[in-house]
């Protein structure tokens, strides 16, 4: 009995697999023809055409010709993602700002708007109100059902329910956000840390794509971390892991909110570094991005002047590559905008100073690519993969 059900299963696990692995390449990596996803997936050609005849029939991928020959003969056709198959939204939630998009399969942005924030006074009911109706307004532009939500919370989010925790700079305490959005938008919504979602963005679209051992490290008011290990997120007890930022480093330094003193954040996070700069601390985001680009263009004085911010970013950043060894740590958000020499600094401290950078022959530390779209990138991500696992069984 039980031969005949592994008889029976083992045809049906091959080409679910293989149907999640063509679709998960498309969604990820763009259209390609037939012959290159034989290649790549390592699947003989009449499995190929099983599987691409399949998602076509199930409208989640389309052949075309491609818009620029190569070569003579006649040219192969596209396997192409149908952004419309399936569209989710994406929500960053920021502690001036909150920023949504729609994506559709294939990971193009179909959509998206955004407004602001009194940083400290987003109250989470007017958050939650002004979500449920910025999605009615995008949903209505494109005329198309959206499936599943991810959402992106400066704070401390339990995995399982998206309870928000604590989330400090928005003054969030025990926020149901992920019970409040799935009632709301009457479908199945993911929250999580931004820091998380910002580690899965650059590894599946960004400049960690496909590094199994990385981590993003992402500074604004607070200072985060999202780490992947083995190719699978890391997050800890409940999910909580990644308060980078509350890493004590300086025992005798200012204050932190936590109730420690001397937390990385306050030495690294953007109050530190607008006092590095003799910058009103609660400059706009748009003005503290101009004065970053402006300082990079005259590097000995961007170096001067961030001298000891330089120093705790990359102590920082060596303790934590001690501890998690990654291959790969990509830096998001205000972080991404230091001027070169600044990270070419912090760049070489990480190298010349973690054991574990040594040992891995060097960890490297990148600027992320996403820039200020990872969380959102990441949380449509977050909703997509259930999405793609159901759209194959
Ligand atoms: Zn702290």
């Amino acid at each position: 009995m039980s031969s005949t059900i592994t008889e029976g299963a083992r045809p049906d696990d091959a080409r679910r697999h293989n149907r999640g692995a063509v679709l998960r390449r498309l969604h990820l990596d763009g259209p390609c023809t037939r012959a290159v996803l034989a290649t790549e997936l390592g699947l003989n050609r009449s499995t190929i055409k099983a599987v691409v005849d399949g998602l076509a029939d199930s409208g989640l991928v389309s052949e075309r010709l491609p818009s620029r020959r190569s070569g003579a003969g006649r040219p192969s056709l596209l396997v192409v993602p149908s952004p419309q198959a399936a569209l989710v939204l994406a929500v960053d939630i920021r502690v001036d700002r909150v920023a949504m998009a729609l994506f559709g399969l294939g990971g193009e942005i179909l959509g998206r708007l955004s407004w602001r924030l009194r940083p400290g006074a987003a109250v989470p009911r007017d958050v939650i109100t002004g979500v449920l109706e910025s999605a009615v307004v995008l949903a209505s532009e494109l005329s198309l059902p959206v499936v599943a939500a991810g959402v992106s919370v400066p704070g401390v989010v339990r995995h399982s329910d998206g309870l928000v925790r604590d989330a400090p700079h928005l003054g969030w305490v025990d926020v149901p956000l992920g019970e409040q959005l799935t009632a709301g938008l009457r479908m199945p919504v993911t929250v999580a840390n931004d820091a998380e979602l910002g580690a899965l963005a650059e590894q599946t679209r960004g400049v960690a794509r496909g590094v199994a051992d990385m981590m993003f490290v992402a500074g604004d008011v607070g200072v985060g971390g999202g780490v992947i290990l083995g190719g699978r997120a890391i997050r800890g007890a409940s999910g909580y892991l990644g308060e980078l930022g509350h890493m004590v480093v300086r025992p005798d330094g200012r204050e932190c909110h936590c109730g420690c003193r001397g937390c990385w954040e306050t030495e690294v996070g953007a109050n530190a570094l607008c006092r590095a700069l003799n910058l009103p601390l609660n400059i706009g985001r748009g003005e503290l991005y101009a004065e970053l680009r402006e300082l990079g263009a005259d590097p000995a004085n961007a170096l001067d002047r961030l001298a000891d911010y330089t120093s705790w970013l990359g102590l920082g950043l060596v303790n934590v590559v001690n501890l998690l060894a990654p291959r790969l740590v990509v830096l998001g958000d205000l972080f991404a905008a230091l001027p070169e020499p600044v990270l070419e600094v912090v760049g070489t401290r990480v190298r010349e100073r973690s054991i574990v950078s040594r040992a891995v022959e060097y960890t490297e530390v990148a600027r992320s690519t996403l820039s200020r779209d990872a969380h959102l990138v990441g949380a449509a991500e977050a909703a997509f993969s259930p999405i793609l696992e159901a759209a194959v069984s």
